[in-house]
């Protein structure tokens, strides 16, 4: 040991094998800069003890307590003894349990203060921490840790079980005490312009400060990278990609497009007129356009997505949509057809002489039926070609791809598209139009869609009905998921149609079906939904089981339906819709369903975007906590498109009082897209927003937060601007170059392949 080292040398030299490889086998980290970016979760401050009421089941945490009694029994079934020791923060407690250590009595003294880490689990309504390890500050104790806590501020790490928060802390130190400071690489002119510390300082700060000072500094800073190297990526892209040669598809009167727009049983919102003449501008360029539309479900955008489709298709070339399932594919290329009518005819008997064909392509197609699909694809007789995105990386040929719209898809990352530029020949990029029904806050813009330029469609289409949503607490009232059933009866006795969404399919537990599980909270049930697998008996499985507060696996499609058909909804039509359906059954139900013959539709999510069925205007989610925010509202928006109001019942047994039942209450309260897609920013982990080539665990953003550091993207995305006008390559800028190399390497081609 002993020499400098640089950020990208291997622990082993400097830590021994030993910690360097716990620290990779724990927490993937094998090099310097690896252990200098694991950044503390948070500090403890001395003299404050860690406030136990915040700690979250099912976390890895370190809390500073203090012991407050110890107490040892007899094992009931078995020879042993269970040595429970009391910590308190003063004002709540956690039991921490030891087998067979009775020793450890000794040295647990009732008021002495220590560290503490292991997981959260509860107990009978009572937090415990499950095999902790601990590292007391009094007493007999490591001198290291002692002297690192007489520090004002004790730094708390991600830890991992066997890995405790201390432990990194030595680690850190070892290697701060060695270390060869990296050179800075932000120009000294940014560093002073926006008054930031320098890249050793903040990396020294951050895990040694002296003060609540040296943390602000270190963080800002550190942001500050992350932000630049995001903002400076995606100013390369729309620099690239801009620069691009595109074909131009001018407007041409008298053709397919005018035609549509006379046969157009109403007229245009002011906004998709609007957005309309920025689509048509774009598109007659000779560059590509890269937009976004986004609009509340509802609000149109299909109908400006068709037109777009048209001017290229009146181009001479064609047209790509992409939707996230076959089934939703299947959907658009019937209601293209529909709008379209005689214009989706060509080379039909009765067909306009102006008309193109309205092409579908999914992988589970009929293969003659795919191969004349194919066929009016590559002879370019199909104008309008619907696919999931299969569609572009299955290399289709196509005659001459002119658009590519991308419908609804949250899942269609900044990679995705990139690789869709390429799509159109060699060296020409088709235009691109990205359609999304959740609202996007402005950080997100600026990050997840910065490659993009931001259209909206604000308001809806005169006539549309409002949706009501309430909450149905089956916990505290179960006679109101009667009434909710009552309510579906009353519907279809109306002459209306009803979803009843699941969170799973059935049959298999593992099938957790929540597509965008988005929070702790689902991810964290769909765990336990697999492990509770020997204990279900295939009913209901309503009783919540067994002692820790494990939680029954969510409801299944396969599963309500039966006890519907069986139960409350007896005598009514009820069809079922999931994503292991046979794609001809698939298309079948929802045929059927979108026809009126069908009363009551049990499905997953497939239902989620752009399925279009105006007659149904009630909707029961089942477990709804277990969906996401933006999912939720995702979901409501398939009642209430006709003339009748809509109506969506949140079922749950999430208590008064949780989170969980909060998040459902808010998306009762409110029908603004743009505060629940704030909402639903606050409770996702923000990888998961970034998509993970961006959230990387060695290279990705681990300090920026999308919800609360719009200032600091806003000044990075300038900046980036201007640096890339005039340096694109970075050639002047070699440290930022690093910034970004650093940024989207490995994470980004593992993602590449992974899509
Ligand atoms: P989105 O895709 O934005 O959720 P759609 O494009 O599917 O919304 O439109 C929903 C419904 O509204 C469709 O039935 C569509 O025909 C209708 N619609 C679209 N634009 C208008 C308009 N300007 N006036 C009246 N109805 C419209
Ligand atoms: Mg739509």
């Amino acid at each position: 040991m002993g020499a400098v080292t640089a950020l990208d040398d291997p622990l082993e030299p400097v830590l021994g094998a030993k910690s360097a490889t716990a620290l990779e086998s724990a927490l993937g980290l094998s090099t310097v800069g690896d252990l200098l970016r694991h950044y503390p979760r948070r500090y403890a401050e001395r003299g404050e003890l860690t406030d136990i009421a915040g700690l979250e089941v099912d976390e890895h945490v370190t809390v500073l307590a203090k012991v407050q009694r110890v107490s040892k029994r007899r094992m009931r079934n078995r020879p042993g003894s269970i040595l429970e020791v009391r910590i308190t923060d003063g004002k709540h407690d956690l039991t921490c349990a030891f087998f067979n250590q009775a020793w450890r009595e000794r040295e647990l003294l009732p008021e002495r203060r220590g560290l503490f880490a292991g997981k959260v689990t509860a107990f009978r309504g009572q937090l415990q921490l499950s095999h902790p390890e601990y590292q007391l500050l009094e007493g007999d104790v490591d001198q290291a840790v002692v002297e690192e806590f007489a520090a004002a501020l004790l730094p708390v790490y991600p830890s991992a079980q066997g890995l405790p928060s201390w432990s990194i802390a030595r680690c850190v130190r070892q290697v701060l005490d060695i270390w060869d400071e990296p050179s800075d690489p932000l120009p000294d002119e940014l560093r002073q312009r926006f008054s930031l510390a320098g890249l050793p300082d903040a990396l020294r700060w951050i895990h040694r400060p002296d003060g609540w000072p040296a943390v602000q500094a270190a963080r800002q800073r550190l942001k500050w990278d992350e932000a630049l190297a995001v903002q400076l990526t995606l100013a390369q892209r729309r620099k690239l990609s801009g620069a691009r040669p595109a074909r131009p598809n001018p407007r041409r009167a008298g053709g397919i497009l005018d035609a549509f727009d006379q046969r157009l049983p109403f007229a245009l919102t002011d906004g998709q007129r609007a957005v309309g003449e920025d689509i048509a501008a774009e598109l007659a360029g000779e560059h590509p356009m890269n937009r976004l539309l986004q609009g509340e479900v509802g609000s149109g955008k299909t109908v400006v997505a068709l037109r777009a489709m048209l001017q290229v298709v009146d181009a001479g070339r064609q047209a790509a949509m992409l939707a996230p399932t076959e089934v939703l594919a299947a959907q658009h290329a019937r209601s293209l057809r529909e709008m379209l009518g005689d214009l989706a005819q060509g080379g039909e008997l009765g067909g306009s002489e102006l008309a193109t064909r309205v092409a579908l392509l999914t992988g589970s197609m009929p293969a003659a039926q795919r191969k004349q699909a194919l066929l009016d694809v590559a002879s370019g007789a199909a104008g309008i070609v619907v696919g999931t995105h299969a569609l572009i990386q299955d290399r289709v040929s196509f005659a001459e791809l002119g658009l590519v719209v991308v419908d609804e898809q949250h899942r269609f990352g900044v990679e995705q598209r990139d690789a869709l530029r390429t799509r159109a020949g060699e060296d020409v990029s088709p235009h691109v139009l990205v359609m999304t029904a959740t609202p996007i806050p402005r950080t997100v813009a600026m990050t997840v869609y910065g490659d993009l330029e931001v259209s909206a469609l604000r308001e809806m289409p005169a006539g549309r009905s409002p949706i009501s949503t309430s909450v149905v607490p089956v916990a505290e009232k179960p006679a109101w998921l009667d009434r909710a059933w009552q309510r579906i009866r009353e519907e279809v006795a109306a002459g209306h149609q009803a979803y009843v969404v699941c969170p799973r399919i059935g049959d298999d537990d593992s099938d957790v079906d929540v597509a965008d599980a988005d929070t702790d909270d689902t991810a964290g049930s769909a765990r336990r939904g697999k492990s509770a697998k020997g204990a279900k008996s295939g009913k209901k499985a309503a009783k919540s089981s067994e002692s820790d507060g494990d939680r029954r696996p969510p409801l299944a499609v396969t599963e309500v339906a039966a006890l519907l058909a069986e139960g409350p909804l007896a005598g009514l039509r009820i069809g079922v819709l999931h994503g292991r359906l046979p794609a001809d059954d698939k298309d079948a139900v929802m045929r059927a369903f979108a026809a009126g013959e069908v009363d009551v539709l049990v499905a997953t999510t497939v239902v989620e975007v752009g399925v279009n069925v105006p007659n149904a205007t009630v909707m029961a989610i089942m477990d709804a906590e277990r969906f996401g925010v933006s999912q939720l509202h995702q979901l409501r928006g398939r009642v209430g498109r006709g003339s009748a109001p809509g109506l969506c019942l949140l079922v749950s047994e999430a208590p008064a009082g949780t989170a969980s039942r909060e998040r459902l209450d808010a998306v009762a309260s409110t029908l603004d897209g743009f505060e629940l897609a704030r909402l639903d920013l606050e409770l996702r982990r923000e990888g998961d927003i970034l998509g993970e080539a961006q959230s990387g665990r060695k290279s990705g953003l681990k300090m920026l937060s999308l919800l609360r550091d719009e200032d600091v993207i806003a000044e990075a995305r300038q900046t980036a601007q201007q640096v890339v006008e005039s340096d694109p390559e970075l050639t002047r800028h070699q440290g930022l170059a690093a910034m970004v190399a650093e940024l989207v390497d490995e994470d980004r081609a593992e993602y590449l392949e992974k899509t």
